[in-house]
């Protein structure tokens, strides 16, 4: 439809078209060419005047056809003006343009057309018009918008202001063809010359230099390719950074040179260097820490590689070539470098604290010390120092120095230094604890394993925890048998009739109550049935807050001691009994002859019947001592206790003991102000504790002496004082006095006699009274005997 159409259309303009001689129809196609064409053509004579204008022309010169035609195109050029920034179109550039086209060459001008808002720009390009014959009949100008190629531009050139500190044009040749540089020198210099040598000029050189081969650069550009470069201008003091761009020029196919563009980048490569130093810190710094890290990882005190470690990082972090490691010698008072990182001859590889150094001066100040050579001019050394104490609180154990770097050391590096010489001081540290520990335990140890008592560790729930080869030897569990049985299952206690007992309370005591038990004879059952003696204590183990975690027992084996106990009292007894017999036969006997039952005796017969008499009261008296020692240690002597009245016992004993002392003129004196309590007493029982202790302040008296017996009720207790003025007791004799055969020798033992029994049993029959016996004595001045007896509490009825 369309073709058919057109067609038609066609066919109807041939139709219509009249007929025209060829001559004036191909006239008339150029005319039309001329009217519609786009670009602006305009005819000028030989005088330079308009002959011919399309309408484009008048377009692109904003002027009516009839201001154009027969005018002079110089006045219609000359006109406006070029626009601000562009350098002004001049008459003369016009003139010669003309000049030139008249000539038969060609010129180029470039007019600025006033709009209403904005210029225009037009390219006119003048060329000779020709007639047939070659011969130039005037000229044609050629007209044609390019005011939007121009806006570019200038867009460009802005951009290049705002952007680029200069703007460089090379042709194919490297010729320099255009130039505008903040630098005057190059805007001098370079125009027409070739660029690169230019450059390298000196006085350019030394002020601007490039990153890359500038040779091989432009052969880049050459080949097509964008280079950019960067270079570096010297500008007073500070240095300038600019990034050059270098684009190629392609006309067509043809390289025709390079446009080069100049940016400062100072900032940016500033910026890019102080990310660059930060990053690099935070590096450093991530390494320090790891460092630190690391060397507070060590476990175990293989000292050779610790410091091995320490030397080589510290180095590192110190980027210092020579690492010491001294240490504190309290007995020598030195700090001996017990580490060093090179085998640099140092003439000190000890210190002392009175020497002046760095190295005791960080010790002693317990501070860093740094050492600058400038300022401590060659005393010392030519290299920076930094020592800083190895501390752990607030006791300094030794320093670390680090020298041999030719930059001082910063207050972040003595801070680095001192985390790492903390972190050594802690391993130091430990390792003196642990060694202290460590011969603790090895003392205790050995003690725990050689010692003859059974040591036996139970925990909470009385389950044993620790158990020695005594223990083991005892009880004949083994230690694996032992650990984690309940204590009553190794320790099995019973009664000497074979029945077994639960040793509960003393254990509930240390646990529950942290109360030491202390020797506590006990019989116990052995793995194999054996009944063994043993003595036990047992005392709590504390933790640090004070509380009760566990116990020891402490088990002794008394069984040769209870055996070869049992056998003297049996022997004791055994003796007693068969000479106490004829003792009392001769006794009665002897009484009978002394009362001349069986006739009168000569003086002389007298007088040794007396002594046989005293003599045999003697043995009687020792062997009821004896008697009385073995019936209190089985237990056999039973008290009878009542109420008794102490005043008529003690008048009695002084009547009978008086004349004992009468010969030496010592007097026995009762101090009794008030009436005495009745005491809870054996009377026989008391009335021998009485003839004991009288007895032995007479014998032990010195000559026209006196003895005092003193009563005194005190916390419902009477408390008796027998004070003599003897020869006294030594301090380190009063313990033994107590003790069975406790005698001692003194410059009256020998002469009063005596079996060392005596206090033994006044002592036990105080005891089985609930009293207490106790003596104070001094040496050539005398002794107070005192004993205490429960008062006897008085029914109010009975009063
Ligand atoms: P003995 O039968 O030897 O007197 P005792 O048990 O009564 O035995 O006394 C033990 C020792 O205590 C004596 O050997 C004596 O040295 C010392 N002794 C006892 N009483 C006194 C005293 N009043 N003054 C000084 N020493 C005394």
């Amino acid at each position: 439809m369309a073709r058919r159409k057109t067609h038609f259309y066609q066919s109807q303009a041939t139709a219509a078209a009249p007929a025209v001689p060829p001559v004036i129809k191909i006239k008339n196609e150029l005319d039309r060419m001329r009217e519609s064409m786009r670009d602006g053509l305009i005819c000028l004579d030989t005088e330079g005047v308009v002959t011919y204008c399309n309408p484009a022309a008048q377009r692109l010169l904003k002027l009516e056809q009839n201001r154009i035609i027969g005018r002079l195109f110089l006045n219609l050029v000359d006109s406006p003006s070029g626009s601000p920034d562009e350098q002004p179109l001049t008459f003369e550039d016009a003139a010669s343009a003309l000049k030139q086209a008249l000539g038969g060459g060609e010129a180029r001008l470039v007019l600025q057309i006033p709009g209403k808002e904005r210029y225009s720009t037009v390219e006119a390009v003048l060329g000779p018009y020709l007639d047939t014959d070659e011969g130039v009949m005037g000229a044609l100008v050629n007209l044609r918008d390019q005011t939007h190629l121009y806006a570019e531009q200038e867009k460009l050139k802005a951009i290049q202001q705002n952007h680029s500190i200069g703007m460089l044009i090379i042709d194919a040749d490297d010729i320099v063809t255009t130039v505008s540089s903040r630098f005057e020198v190059l805007n001098k210099e370079l125009p027409s010359k070739k660029l690169i040598e230019t450059l390298r000029q000196p006085h350019i050189a030394s002020f601007l230099s490039f990153d890359t081969d500038l040779d091989r650069a432009l052969s880049q550009v050459r080949q097509r390719r964008e280079v950019t470069l960067y270079a570096e201008a010297a500008v007073g003091s500070k240095t300038q950074h600019l990034q050059v761009v270098v684009s190629p020029l392609i006309h067509g196919d043809r390289y025709e040179g390079a446009i080069i563009t100049t940016r400062d980048v100072t900032t940016l490569v500033e910026k890019t260097i102080e990310t660059n130093k930060m990053a690099r810190l935070a590096g450093k710094h991530s390494r320090e820490l790891s460092s630190l890290a690391e060397l507070g990882g060590f476990v175990g005190f293989r000292f050779d590689q610790i410091y091995k470690k320490y030397l080589s990082m510290i180095g590192s972090l110190m980027e210092s070539p020579h690492v010491s490691i001294y240490l504190y010698q309290p007995d020598s008072q030195l700090l001996k470098q017990v580490a060093t990182s090179t085998n640099f001859h140092e003439h000190a590889s000890q210190w002392h604290l009175n020497a002046y150094h760095p190295v005791v001066e960080a010790f002693l100040r317990r501070k860093p010390q740094t050492y600058t050579p400038e300022v401590d001019a060659g005393a010392l050394s030519d290299d920076h120092m930094l020592t800083v104490p190895i501390t752990y609180h607030s006791k300094a154990l030794g320093v670390i120095k680090v020298s041999h770097r030719p930059s001082g050391y910063t207050a972040h590096e003595a801070k680095l230094l001192k985390l790492v010489a903390s972190r050594l001081a802690v391993i130091i540290e430990n390792w003196e604890l642990y060694n202290e520990v460590n011969a603790r335990r090895e003392r205790w140890e050995a003690v725990f394993t050689f010692t003859e008592e059974g040591i036996l560790i139970f925990d909470r729930d009385t389950k044993v925890v620790g158990f020695n080869p005594a223990a083991s030897k005892l009880t004949g569990f083994t230690m694996q048998e032992a650990i984690g049985r309940s204590f009553h299952e190794v320790v099995r206690a019973m009664t000497p009739e074979g029945t077994s007992l639960a040793m509960l309370s003393p254990l509930r005591k240390v646990l529950e109550e942290g109360e030491v038990v202390t020797k506590r004879q006990q019989l116990i059952e052995t793995k194999n049935g054996q009944a063994l003696w043993t003595e036990i204590s047992c005392s709590p183990i504390f933790d640090d807050s004070g509380n009760v975690t566990s116990g020891i027992v402490i088990i002794s084996n008394i069984q040769r001691q209870q055996e070869v106990e049992a056998v003297k009292s049996d022997f004791i007894s055994i003796v007693s009994h068969e000479l106490r017999t004829p003792l009392t036969a001769i006794k009665g006997f002897l009484s009978m002859l002394l009362q001349k039952d069986f006739g009168p005796l000569t003086d002389r017969q007298q007088h040794f019947m007396d002594r046989v008499y005293q003599t045999n009261q003697r043995m009687i008296g020792l062997v009821e001592d004896l008697l009385d020692a073995s019936y209190l240690e089985s237990g056999k002597i039973k008290l009878k206790i009542s109420p008794t009245a102490m005043e008529p016992l003690i008048s009695d004993v002084v009547t009978e003991l008086a004349s004992k002392g009468f010969e030496r003129q010592i007097m026995l004196k009762t101090n009794r102000k008030h009436k005495l309590p009745l005491v809870l007493a054996d009377e026989v029982r008391l009335r021998q504790i009485l003839v004991n202790l009288i007895d032995n302040a007479i014998k032990y008296s010195l000559p026209k002496t006196e003895i005092l017996i003193d009563f005194k009720v005190q916390d419902g207790e009477l408390i008796t004082s027998i004070k003599d003025q003897g020869v006294g007791i030594t301090p380190a004799h009063l313990e033994r006095l107590f003790q069975k055969f406790g005698r001692i020798y003194n410059p009256m033992s020998v002469q009063a006699g005596g079996t060392g029994l005596g206090l033994y049993i006044v002592k036990n029959l105080v005891e089985s009274h609930g009293g207490r016996i106790w003596v104070t004595s001094r040496e050539g001045k005398g002794s107070r005997f005192s004993f205490s007896l429960p008062i006897a509490k008085q029914l109010p009825l009975l009063q």
